[in-house]
Parts: structure tokens; sequence; C-alpha cells
């Protein structure tokens, strides 16, 4: 994957639109740590934001650049001198490139006579701040000036000195029906089309607020405002991290509708991964006793899976999920265009959940995830389409068997679930991502089976190479205790006399339910 691109330079070196131009010509994502900076406040203190208000400078603190970093992909308005500084060049990956952008210092007292500013920032204090910064360019691996330049030529003269790679004109996209009406749809897409605009409209809502996370919002909010046509929108932030995925955090976002009068007939859009889409369906079908909602999964997880189905859910304090609703959304959005920027670990993370599809469901996605694993991990737009798409039909169809989870036919999605539930509970949910808990269960459950006589020996060593290929672990941790691990299986709710209900594959691309004696765990 691309390493970020981190522009830098003072005020008026044009920064923020410069990087625009230069993350839409190259497809990647684009950030201002100004507009994170803010929301991260916002978030904390419970406050909107509303399309087109003016940012303050916020210097980038070291927590916040720690959050950033870990992103791929992405074209990074950074703000102050911070990424010359030792400790902020630490957190950046050999793959990420700085760039100065320099302006002629009259050039650029001119440009900053009318922008909010720090008050205690006279011309003098200014002056010696822009002395400062520009000093310290010749650590930077490019340096564009762009006192006379245009902003698209600023940005072409960047992406060819750094070779950079253009954006691909091509758009595609596939709509998936997940009802017999035709009414909910997700569709599939390598770029946010008219669709949503439509859809939009359709609807009608007097107000659109989007319920996002700091990060998330500072990456997509402006584009998905842009969609959402002549209706008045919002960004409500909530904080990031599945801590937050609570009755508190609920509360506040129906504060914020409460306060800010929106109706059943209104609209949310939950923009983020799994924790803002459970929590975002959550509210939106508690809210007045229901309003639409619109899903916009922004991780791979959540694009295969926790966006589609319609189960929205909260934790509490004795255990994760444990309040819900099944509430369907008015549709589903996936555009592989968000996966670019997706962290390394969440982008595997995700792709644990397609493994477990591939095994339970579909023999050509097993063996095209081993074919093109390349391809995969270049995160090819093609190649995400293909396998977003092929996990979203298989979740469909099953979920439309049994959407309540009444029949059993569900519980075949919850291959390497039984295993890695226990493990994300015995590690206190911190060691490993989601899907990571999974991979290992895949793998401990695909060799129970092994051993029970329902799968072949080759089939299973081809699951675990396929998991271990992708870097996901196959293995349950030394330091777990397995008598615990025992006990907790017994006290499963899915065990009867010491029998409990697994998915169980028979061979790759194909799983079912049975019982399995508990002996045969470790
Ligand atoms: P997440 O929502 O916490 O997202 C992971 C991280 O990625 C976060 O830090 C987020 O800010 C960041 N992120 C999101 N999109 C990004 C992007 N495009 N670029 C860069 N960073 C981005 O985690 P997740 O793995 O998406 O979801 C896990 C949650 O999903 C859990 O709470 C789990 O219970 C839930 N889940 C629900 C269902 C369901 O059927 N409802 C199914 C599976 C999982």
């Amino acid at each position: 994957m691309p390493g970020n691109i981190i522009l830098t330079g003072f005020f008026g070196s044009g920064k923020k639109t410069i990087g625009r131009i230069l993350a839409e010509k190259c497809g990647f994502s684009f950030l201002s740590t100004d507009l994170f900076m803010e929301l991260e406040e916002r978030a904390i203190l419970g406050d909107a934001f509303f399309p087109g208000e003016e940012i303050l400078y916020h210097p980038c603190s070291l927590e916040l650049a720690e959050k950033i970093s870990p992103l791929s992909g992405t074209v990074i308005a950074w703000g102050s001198r911070a990424p010359f500084d030792e400790e902020y060049r630490k957190l950046f990956s050999k793959s990420d490139r700085i760039v100065y952008l320099h302006v002629d210092h009259d050039i650029f007292l001119d440009r900053v006579e009318h922008r909010l500013l720090p008050l205690e920032w006279d011309r003098q204090k200014l002056s010696d701040l822009y002395q400062e910064l520009s000093e310290s360019h010749v650590q930077a691996d490019h340096t564009c000036d762009t006192s006379m330049r245009e902003a698209g030529q600023a940005a072409e003269e960047i992406a060819s000195a750094l070779n950079l790679p253009r954006a691909s004109e091509e758009t595609y996209s596939e709509d998936i029906k997940t009802d017999a009406s035709g009414k909910h749809v997700i569709q599939v897409g390598n770029k946010l089309s008219s669709f949503l605009s439509d859809r939009v409209k359709e609807l009608a809502p007097r107000k659109v607020a989007i319920i996002s996370n700091p990060l998330v919002a500072s990456l997509f909010f402006n584009k998905i405002a842009g969609l959402c046509g002549e209706t008045e929108i919002q960004a409500f932030c909530v904080p990031d991290g599945e801590e937050f995925k609570t009755l508190s955090t609920a509360e506040r976002i129906y504060g914020f509708l409460l306060t800010e009068g929106y109706s059943r007939s209104d609209l949310l859009i939950a923009l983020g991964g799994g924790v803002i889409g459970d929590l975002c369906g959550f509210v939106a079908s508690t809210y007045k006793r229901g309003m639409p909602v619109i899903q916009i999964p922004t991780t791979l997880l959540a694009q295969v899976d926790s966006a589609i189905g319609g189960k929205t859910g909260i934790n509490h304090s004795r255990g994760k999920n444990m309040i819900g609703t099944f509430y369907q959304p008015e549709m589903v959005i996936s555009s592989t265009a968000f996966l670019q920027c997706l962290p390394e670990r969440e982008f595997r993370n995700g792709l644990a959940e397609v493994i477990k599809y591939a095994i339970i469901r579909d023999h050509k996605l097993f063996s095209f995830l081993a074919d093109r694993k390349s391809d995969i991990l270049a995160r090819k737009p093609e190649t995400l389409q293909q396998i977003v798409s092929c996990c979203s039909k298989i979740k469909t169809c099953i979920v439309s068997k049994d959407e309540r989870e009444e029949l059993g036919i569900r519980e075949v999605l919850n291959f390497g679930h039984t295993v890695g539930h226990m493990i994300e509970t015995l590690t206190g949910y911190t060691r490993y991502r989601h899907g990571e808990a999974v991979a290992i269960g895949m793998a401990v459950e695909a060799q129970i089976c092994r051993d029970k006589g329902f799968l072949k020996k080759k089939d299973c060593e081809k699951i675990l190479t396929l998991i271990s290929d992708y870097s996901l672990p196959v293995s349950i941790p030394e330091d777990i205790d397995s008598t615990r691990f025992k006990e907790m299986l017994t006290q499963d709710k899915k065990v009867r006399q010491d029998m409990i209900r697994l998915p169980v594959p028979e061979k790759i691309g194909r799983a079912e339910v049975k019982e399995v004696e508990c002996g045969k765990f470790l």
C-alpha cells in the first residue's frame, strides 16, 4: 500500500487546497489535522459540526498524531512544524513522505491577512514562526514552491516529483437487493455515486445527521455532506473505540437529536466501522420509535459483515452486544475507496471474515483469496469490489432466510466465533481485534472438524494455510488457561449435555450446523 503524503508549510501555503486536489488526482484519501483536532474536541464536548464551518488552527498533539499515523494512502494537511520533530517522525512509516510547501515571506503575509489566527499572533510573531518553519524544510522529502503556482499546478508538480500513481477514471458499482420489494439495497462500488443523493431526495428528510467518529468524519464527512443536496446537514461525532459503544454514548446521541429537533421522518447516516454502525443503527431503531438510517460502512469488516443483516447492538458492562435490536437500514453504501486508507491491521481484521464466508459458502472465493493475494493486499479497487460484493451476497442470502435468527440458519455465520469470542473474553478484548480472534477460532474449529472426521485433512490444511498467508493468527495463545477455556465452553449457551452446536465445514465452501462434543476442544 502507498504510504501517506504529509503536506506541511505555513498558513496560506495551500496545504488544504493542494492536498484535496492531490488526493483526488492520485486516488488517495484526504485528512486535515486541524479538522481532526476540532472534531476530537467536539466529540468530547458533544457539539455538532456543520459543513463549511471555518476551522481554527490546532497544533496536532502527539496523542492525536499517533491515531493518524497507522493510516495508509492518505494526503495529510499537517498544521505546525511537528512532522519534523523527532518524536513525531518516529510515528511515520518508511513509505510516508513529507512535502514542504514553501511560500515567499511577503506573499505569505498577504495570504494570512484575513485568516482566523490565535489572537496573540501579531505580524512579528508570524514572521518568527515563518522563519523557524522555513529552516526545517531541508528535512522534507520534497519542497514545492507555491508562491506563484495555482493549486492544481502545485498538486501536479508534487504527484510527478514523488512518482505517485494516478487515480483511475473508471467507475463501477453493483446493486444487491436485500428484500423482494427491492427497497433495501446494498450498493458496492469504487466511488460514491449519485445513488446517495437520489435516496436522500426520495426520503425527503428535513434534516440529516451523520453519526461518526473524529477520524472517519475528518476523512469523509465533507464528501458525504456534498452528496446530500440542499437538506440541512450536521455531523455528530462520538469518541473512537469499542469502549464507547454504550448506552451512555447512545444517550448523548438522543440528546443531540432532541435538542436539534429531529423528527422520525428525518434521517441518520452511520459513517464508520462496525462500532458506529451498531451504535447508530441502535439509536435509529429506538429514537421516537424508529427513524430511517443509511449505513455507510468504512471498514472492510463493516462492509462485508456488520452493516448487513440489520443487527444493531451496544455493550453492557456484563458483556458485548448484550442490548440491541433487529432493524434494517434504508440502504447500505459500500465504497471500496474508503478501504484505501484503512490501517493495515484493520484491513486484515476484515479479511478474516472474508475467509470465513469462503470456507462456509464459496469455494471459488476461497481459490480467489489463495490466488490473488498480492492484488488483495495491494487493495486493487476492482479486486476489493469483487470481494465485498461476493461477501455481501452470501450474507444477504443467509440473512434473508432467517432474519431474526430464529431458525438456526444464521448460525452458520458463526463459524470460528465460538472459540473466537472465548479468546476475546479471556484476553480482555484488548489483545486481539475481533477478526484476529475469529481467525484463531476458525483454525481451532477446523481442526476439531478434521479430528471428528467431518472435514478432510487436506481441506483443513488449506484452511490453516490461507489464514496464516494473510498474517492472521492460527493458534490459541499459550498463556490462555485451558481449564478456564473448557469451563467457559461448558457454560456457553449453545451447549446441551456436553454437546455444542457448531458450524461444521464439510468441505471448502460448504458448512452445516451440527452438534459436536465439547470434549473435542483442546
Ligand atoms: P471499528 O468500528 O472500531 O473500526 C476500527 C477502526 O478503524 C476505528 O479506529 C475506526 O475509527 C477506524 N476506521 C474506520 N474506517 C476507517 C477508514 N476508512 N480509514 C481509516 N480508519 C478507519 O471496528 P470494526 O472492526 O469495523 O467493527 C467492529 C464492531 O462491529 C464491533 O463492535 C462488533 O461487535 C461489531 N459487529 C457487528 C456485527 C453486526 O452484525 N451488527 C457483526 C460483526 C461485528
